[in-house]
């Protein structure tokens, strides 16, 4: 067996390339030397007593760089003798060393030191019909590995420290609480508790997430941008590509109906947000404004600063919304988190927006954060495709983008009224948090993906349409 110390020397001696998963766009996320060992857990359980077992792991490890920053790296051992150690990739077996934890029959949590592993829905892994590791081509915050073509797990690789369980490990087990299954059934999450340094606070930091593996998923930044491309080239017809937003506004009011479900471990789901919160929404979204206005330059800036006094009243309207109420959300909801696949749509990956501090991520939040990121998604979706096609069907884009609007709205209405909970959706906040979305969209582009200025520059600019 291999020791907790041997480990943290092999780690020691790596460099970031060996720990982080390898990068779509090839760009090098800069890690701080030296990087340290801080905890490590057998995926795979020792077989024998032999001494050898179990020696070449792998390991869920939690390790801290120079700077502070905490990571969560699946290890594998190259060699034994002596111990040499790298990032697993996909066919090394830390994902199925997960998946099998977690699934196996009888132990519904096994805890090991710091660590725990949180099963769910493990009863619901799909039959496993091909064997093996496969990466998943997603971006660069993860790595996601199918197993058996039955199971993903996703590596977290920057751990966000915050105190409290992490939202997705709260928010997912609320959902099967309630019996909300518009989602892939979630097998379960490993966390890890403590502090990188002694004297640290500890946190509960989540390492992985297993959920079932959709075959043939596809996600609305890929399936609804190709529909409406083959719309315009006379593929499909306007109905086919206005159809999915009222399935998608449905959804979106069923998972919300959930959220607002109480359950056992959760007995006050909704709650009335008080006059402090609402200014602490105003001043968020404020200062996004700002950053926006500092950080976006050229014609995009240009058109943002002649937007800046409307935008700014805009979100100054938060702060008078009284008596609103607040739940669990999903946090970062986009057509890209809509999985369309054989069996219909489904709502996907409640990591919360990675733009947003720990503690706005773990607030409960208005429904209508959602329904405004979904809202500008759609929005967006028609800008690709506008660009795409050379801006020639600017005017019919614009006609798809209202439609699909109104139909989304629409039927996530009718589904609150439907179960008496129309209070859940707070109209007044829509065009606020709708403004807010595209600073933020602004702030990231600028920051990390310059190419996408372009989408929230358009979209705000239909927002706020200039006056005449
Ligand atoms: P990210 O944090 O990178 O956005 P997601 O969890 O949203 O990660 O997943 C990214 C992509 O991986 C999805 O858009 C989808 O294409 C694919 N994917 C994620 N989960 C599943 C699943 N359970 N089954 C099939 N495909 C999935
Ligand atoms: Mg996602």
């Amino acid at each position: 067996m291999t020791s907790l110390a041997q480990l943290a020397h092999a780690v020691a001696a790596l460099s970031a390339g060996d720990l982080l998963p390898a990068r779509r766009s090839g760009e090098e996320t800069r890690l701080a030397y030296p990087l340290r060992l801080v905890d490590a857990y057998p995926l795979v359980e020792a077989v024998d007593d032999s001494g050898s077992a179990g020696g070449f792991g792998p390991w869920a490890a939690v390790v801290v760089d120079g700077a502070g920053t905490m990571l969560g790296v699946p290890l594998v051992a190259v060699s034994e003798q002596p111990l040499v150690v790298r990032r697993a990739l996909p066919g090394d077996g830390a994902a199925t060393g997960l998946v099998d934890r977690l699934c196996r029959p009888g132990r519904l949590r096994i805890a090991a030191g710091a660590f725990g592993l949180y099963a769910l829905d493990a009863g619901l892994l799909p039959p496993r019909e091909v064997v093996g590791e496969k990466a998943l081509p997603v971006d660069q915050t993860h790595e996601s590995v199918v197993v058996d073509g039955a199971g993903v797990v996703k590596w977290a690789v920057h751990l966000s420290s915050r105190e409290g369980e992490p939202p997705a490990v709260r928010v997912l087990r609320h959902l099967s609480a309630v019996g909300f299954d518009e989602t892939p059934a979630t097998l379960g999450h490993l966390v890890w508790h403590g502090a990188a340094r002694p004297g640290d606070k500890p946190t509960e930091l989540l390492l992985a997430s297993a959920s079932a593996y959709l075959p043939g998923a596809r996600d609305g930044w890929d399936w609804y941008v190709d529909d409406l491309v083959a719309h315009l080239a006379g593929g499909r017809t306007a109905a086919e590509v206005v159809a999915p937003a009222p399935l998608i506004g449905g959804l979106v009011a069923r998972l919300h109906l959930a959220m607002a479900t109480a359950s056992r471990e959760n007995q006050q789901p909704v709650r009335a947000a008080s006059m402090s919160d609402a200014w602490w929404w105003r001043d968020d979204a404020v200062a996004t404004l700002d950053e926006a206005l500092a950080v976006t330059g050229g014609d995009a800036g240009a058109r943002l600063a002649a937007r800046a006094v409307r935008a700014r009243a805009a979100l100054d309207r938060i702060a008078a919304v009284s008596e609103t109420f607040v739940t669990m959300v999903h946090g970062d909801l986009h057509v890209g988190q809509i999985l369309r696949w054989a069996g219909g749509l489904v709502v996907n990956d409640f990591d919360g927006n990675p733009v947003l501090s720990a503690e706005q991520q773990a607030a409960m939040q208005p429904p209508a954060r959602d329904v405004a990121g979904m809202l500008r998604s759609l929005d967006h979706v028609g800008r690709i495709v506008d660009k795409r096609s050379g801006y020639l069907h600017t005017v019919a884009i614009e006609r798809w983008i209202a439609r699909v609007r109104e139909e989304f709205l629409r039927a996530y209405r009718a589904e609150l009224a439907a179960a008496g909970q129309s209070a859940l959706l707070d109209e007044r906040l829509l065009g606020p948090f709708e403004v807010e979305q595209e600073c933020r969209e602004l702030v990231y582009a600028a920051r990390h993906l310059p190419h996408w200025v372009y989408v929230p520059d358009a979209a705000l600019s239909a927002l706020l349409p200039e006056e005449s």
